[in-house]
């Protein structure tokens, strides 16, 4: 049914500008209810959805996972081993951000059983982060990444986002040559969205001149792609960059459709069997989601059993996310038919307008489909 595990910490030191992620300020005393609630809704999702196939992955997102302890860490790392079925050795991610972790903590984190660290870095220009409204300057996230390896994180990697208010395509290649000095393992890259409810929503308008342009976003991802791959890295997935060895294993399964369980407010889960894929999120209502879990009930909303058509959409536009593509024998062996069957004239009007190559046995991205991937994902939605 399941091989990963996400675990949902909501909180944040201050709330980014930007930001529309599920996040909110706490209290150390706040930060503790919410471990023992998550601690109690870990033996209710067991008690429902069994032990697991192997759990391959655990992934502490967020809001700032570094805000809880070391301590709180290893409690919830060790109920989920007593609960779920482990494979040998787990990759477990922490999402930390620079100025609220130091060597100490981060050698406790490691302790703990976090073996890969994902820092939020998003820039190093000073003036771009302090517009982010983000609380690290840049020579905080360079004692972060060294405080890291220090503390023995062999399996390290910084979120970048291009874009921003004000940056121009030297401003972004500069923040890219600083990626590369840290050395990290892994990068991940994404463009600014302006999402509804924000201050940025507030502050920039689609007129405004401060904000990129088509041109220039594209320019940027494609730098991106010149310089890191000329690095060394693989452009393994649309925004996500990796050393030899050092992809994500936990965010590859949620392209490769594995299944996984979310644990805390907002947290999408995805469960599979032989006969059916269920989707579900929990309430990211954190007043009921405590009540639920103290009451013994799992908060569950939105729950779709995946049609064969919209699992297959999802196999395609999830699995084209990824730099090999998708393979048809995988396909066929998911549903018992070919895809060149079935979207034919899809892949015929994309590959013509040069956003896919198809070849005898496999389909993928090019960098051009990569940039433009959503208007290629809308062609596969049943
Ligand atoms: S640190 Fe991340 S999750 Fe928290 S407010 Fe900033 S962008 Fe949002």
């Amino acid at each position: 049914m399941f091989t990963r595990l996400y675990l949902h910490i909501p909180f944040c030191q201050r709330k980014c500008d930007y930001c529309s992620f599920v996040s909110m300020q706490a209290n150390q005393h706040s930060i503790e209810d919410y471990v023992v609630t998550l601690l109690e809704e870990m033996r209710l999702v067991r008690a429902t959805y069994g032990a697991g196939d192997g759990i391959d992955s655990i992934y502490f997102g967020g809001g700032t996972p570094s805000q809880l302890s070391p301590h709180q860490i290893a409690r919830l790392l060790e109920q989920s081993s007593l609960l779920f079925k482990w494979k040998a050795r787990p990759e477990i991610t922490l999402e930390a951000n620079p100025g609220t972790v130091d060597a100490q903590r981060l050698a406790d984190f490691h302790a703990a059983g976090i073996n890969r660290l994902s820092l939020g870095v998003q820039s190093f220009d000073n003036q771009l982060l302090s517009r982010l409204g983000r609380i690290h300057t840049e020579q905080q996230v360079v004692n972060t990444v060294s405080a890291a390896r220090m503390a023995g994180f062999d399996n390290l990697g910084i979120d970048l986002i291009h874009s921003l208010p004000g940056q121009t395509l030297d401003m972004w290649r500069s923040d890219l040559a600083r990626a590369l000095q840290c050395e990290t393992d892994h990068i991940s890259i994404y463009g600014l969205t302006i999402e509804e409810g924000t201050p940025f929503a507030l502050r920039y308008t689609e007129e405004s001149p401060l904000l990129a342009d088509e041109d220039l976003s594209a320019a940027m991802f494609e730098t991106a792609d010149t310089l890191l791959t000329a690095a060394g890295y693989e452009h393994y997935e649309i925004a996500n960059y990796a050393r030899h060895g050092f992809r994500s294993r936990h965010n590859s399964g949620y392209w490769k459709r594995d299944g996984y369980l979310g644990l805390g407010i907002a947290a999408h889960s995805l469960l599979r069997d032989e006969t059916c894929d269920v989707r579900f999120s929990t309430t990211s209502d954190l007043d009921e989601y405590t009540t639920a879990i103290n009451g013994g009930i799992l908060p569950h909303h939105d729950t779709i059993s995946l049609s064969r058509e919209e699992a297959m959409a999802e196999f395609m536009y999830l699995g084209l996310r990824l730099k090999e593509g998708i393979e048809f024998r995988e396909f066929e062996s998911n549903f018992g038919c070919s895809p060149l069957k079935i979207y034919a004239a899809t892949f015929d009007l994309l590959s013509r307008a040069g956003l896919l190559t198809v070849d005898k046995t496999s389909i993928k991205l090019t960098l051009r489909g990569m940039l433009l991937s959503n208007q290629v994902f809308s062609r596969f939605l049943p």
